[in-house]
């Protein structure tokens, strides 16, 4: 296993961080002997939330670290609710109850964005207050944020000096975030990303993915992590681990001391670019032909074909199509009124277009 330096916390931390949002919770002793196993092998952080499978994470969590400790790094979220200090400081008993421990290291406001930090967290008696009260009991030893915004938001929080270490979605397919990334690790910040394998899109096959390098590699998945791994300014990524397959797989895959060589990453780049370019010659997800007036969700379906046609992403692009389809946003509700191609600044022929996803992906 290799082992970063997160920011300036002064903490060393595994490359590869246990997400506790995919285990087997079902099976609670098989649960606890994973998260148990993935500590064998090297891993020192578990990341967990207050709501992670229905509430059972922590819990699972605090089993598995039960005589073990000082072993782990552990990190959890705290979900913003409100302004209020004194439900935040509610929300953090209870986590410390479940996880069955006196402080935690790394303590997230979860999934924020810039308006919930200006409106509800760094407000007078509210979260922010309440957490550095936390930190002084030694409750929590770090404060962190998780974040769902956009890119110059994400500069914006990391601006305001009031977080030590951030969490963000990164993989090969999603790539907004690259720029803040670089930016929090120049200001001193732990930097951990989320969905390496872009929630399980990149897990599935793809010989277009996993031959991106000439030598190629075992599966998409072992490329997507390789790829996260390979950037100098992540310091850790967390994988939702469900099984040991899984869990042994991204154990070697972390402990590779040069994920891709300087040629790799070069040809890795450039490749990438290229597919970008691709997609965006298909569609930008400008969004500018919406609304749709029955409901399609244009980009979102283009979206999906860009994973069949770009990235070979079959399951992904399925798996997407059939979620759209669940919400009634799937090109299969277009009744072809032709609204939205006049406002495509691409001047994509939508219509045609949405009738190729329906007969690829319907
Ligand atoms: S043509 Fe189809 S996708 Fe476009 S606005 Fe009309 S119904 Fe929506
Ligand atoms: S306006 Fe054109 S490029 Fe923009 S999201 Fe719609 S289809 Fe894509």
């Amino acid at each position: 296993m290799q082992y970063r330096e997160f920011g300036k916390t002064g903490v060393k931390v595994s490359r590869l961080g246990f997400g506790a949002m995919r285990l087997p919770a079902k099976e609670p002793d098989k649960a606890v002997e994973l998260l148990r196993e993935g500590i064998n092998l090297g891993i020192n952080y578990i990341d967990t939330a207050l709501y992670y499978l229905d509430g059972q994470s922590e819990v699972l969590v605090g089993k598995a670290i039960k005589g073990q400790r000082d072993k782990v790094i552990l990190s959890t979220k705290n979900p913003i609710e409100d302004a209020s200090g004194a439900n935040w400081r509610k929300r953090l008993e209870k986590s410390l109850a479940k996880l069955d421990t006196d402080y935690i290291d790394f303590y997230h406001m979860w999934a924020i964005n810039w308006d919930k930090y200006v409106n509800l967290i760094d407000v007078a008696n509210g979260p922010l207050e309440e957490a550095r009260k936390a930190k002084e009991e030694g409750l929590i030893r770090h404060i962190s944020f998780s974040f769902h915004d956009s890119p110059e938001n994400l500069i914006k929080i990391i601006d305001t000096g009031n977080f030590e270490t951030m969490l963000v979605q990164y993989n090969l397919l999603d790539r907004r975030n690259e720029e803040g990334i670089a930016y929090a690790k120049s200001k001193g910040l732990g930097v951990a990303v989320m969905g390496p394998v872009g929630g399980g899109r990149l897990g599935a096959p793809s010989k277009e993915i996993a031959s991106l390098i000439p030598q190629g590699t075992k599966s998409s998945a072992e490329m997507a992590l390789r790829f996260v791994f390979a950037n100098p300014h992540v310091d850790i990524a967390l994988s939702g681990m469900s099984d040991m397959v899984m869990l042994k797989e991204n154990v070697r895959i972390a402990s590779l001391e040069e994920p891709l060589s300087e040629e790799e990453k070069k040809i890795l780049e450039d490749i990438l670019e290229e597919k970008k370019r691709l997609a965006e010659l298909y569609c930008t997800g400008c969004g500018y032909c919406m609304p749709c007036p029955n409901g399609v969700d244009i980009p979102a379906n283009f979206t999906n074909m860009n994973y069949l046609k770009i990235y070979g992403l079959k399951e992904a692009a399925k798996n997407g199509y059939n979620k759209l389809k669940e919400e009634n946003k799937a090109a299969e509700n277009c009744i072809k009124c032709y609204e939205c191609e006049a406002k495509c600044p691409q001047k994509i022929e939508i219509v045609k277009q949405l009738e190729e996803t329906v007969k690829h992906l319907a």
